[in-house]
């Protein structure tokens, strides 16, 4: 890979640089963030316009209580910048190191091959006159031995190059699995949003091009900010994994659940109308308010933990954000009717 298709920066000339670090450095003034250089990245991709998931991602945080900070740009910043660019530069690096020992090896031996194939050459020549016998015998000695030391170095290459074929197999490996794991939420273990989000994607094209009905739901843990102030927060890490493996449980097939961000949750049902979305979400809010979540040394629960679901279903000439919004709201009208309820959009 050249340096000009890995830098992301490489179009930007002088005067749409200087505009996006003018745009950024206000955009993070006006949020009262210090312009370090990590606030600075995650903002100047955002007024720049570098990816769509980022900025929607930013835009989300700007409407949270407590708006954008320090802390959640760092979330953003590990979350789209610093995790994956370690590992693929590590890894980077080693595909370099052997497709460089690779090179090596190939210049050594297309070096040995063509002395060969001259001294090859030589015996033929002197096979093609006559000559005394002592002068063949020593020749053909010569030969034998050259074809030998070849076969020998020949063997060296082979396992030389089924040792480097071993090592790409093993980085093939790691690289898939540094790919899934960027796809997986680390508190909870379920799919992130960057998996949602691909998902969703994936699943609207294929709605859209076979006609098909799908729908989704989000789930937001019931009063959980108190729960947090009560218990505290690893005891609500808990709820979370909870919360994450019954959804896990709950869904089979082609049925996708992820954690959506926060106390939020997200589920796509591929080729399933609202009135079947709406039974599996009765289904889940049951499960989760049976749930007994207990203190493993004094045996004291904690409480029942409800979550309000909104569900919504996919219509002709949808975007992602039209199904998201009417899930959204659909998920406000559960929380505004009581809570530990299903509700779908209007
Ligand atoms: P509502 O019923 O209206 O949803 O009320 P709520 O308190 O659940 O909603 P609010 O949005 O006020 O609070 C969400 C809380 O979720 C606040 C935040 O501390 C907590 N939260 C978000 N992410 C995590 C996490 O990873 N771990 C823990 N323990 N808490 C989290
Ligand atoms: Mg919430
Ligand atoms: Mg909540």
């Amino acid at each position: 890979m050249t340096q000009a298709e890995k830098n992301p920066y490489s179009d930007d000339d002088f005067a749409k640089a200087s505009e996006h670090l003018r745009l950024a450095l206000s955009l993070l003034s006006g949020n009262r963030i210090p312009p370090s250089p990590l606030n600075f990245r995650v903002g100047y991709d955002y007024v720049a316009g570098k990816d769509e998931v980022l900025k929607t991602a930013f835009d989300e945080i700007a409407e949270q209580p407590g708006g954008v900070s320090t802390g959640r740009l760092w979330s953003l910043y590990t979350r789209f910048f610093e995790e994956d660019e370690q590992a693929l530069e590590t890894m980077r690096l080693e595909l370099r190191r052997i497709v460089a020992e690779i090179q090596g090896e190939f210049q050594h031996s297309s070096g040995n091959l063509s002395n060969y194939a001259d001294k090859l050459k030589r015996f033929a020549g002197i096979l093609n006159v006559s000559s005394a016998p002592a002068t063949m015998s020593a020749e053909i000695r010569n030969v034998i031995e050259d074809t030998r030391s070849m076969e020998k170095y020949q063997h060296q290459l082979d396992s030389q190059v089924s040792s480097i074929l071993d090592e790409v197999v093993a980085l093939r490996k790691e690289l898939e699995q540094v790919k899934e794991e960027s796809l997986i939420d680390a508190l909870t273990g379920i799919s992130n949003r960057k998996a949602f989000d691909a998902t969703l994607e994936r699943i609207f094209e294929e709605a859209r091009e076979e006609q098909t009905p799908f729908s989704m739901m989000l789930a937001d843990i019931d009063h959980f900010k108190k729960f947090n102030d009560t218990y505290g927060h690893l005891i609500g890490d808990k709820v979370l994994r909870f919360v994450g493996a019954t959804l896990k449980r709950s869904v089979k097939g082609r049925d996708f659940a992820a954690r959506f961000g926060g106390e939020e949750f997200a589920v796509i049902l591929p080729q399933t109308e609202l009135t079947g979305a709406g039974v599996l979400a009765e289904q889940i809010r049951k499960a989760i308010s049976a749930g007994d979540l207990k203190d493993r040394r004094s045996d004291e629960s904690y409480g029942k933990i409800t979550v309000s679901i909104g569900i919504a279903q996919f219509y002709p000439g949808d975007l992602p954000n039209d199904l998201l919004g009417r899930a959204d709201r659909a998920l406000y009208l559960a929380k505004t009717q009581g809570r530990n309820r299903v509700e779908k959009s209007s």
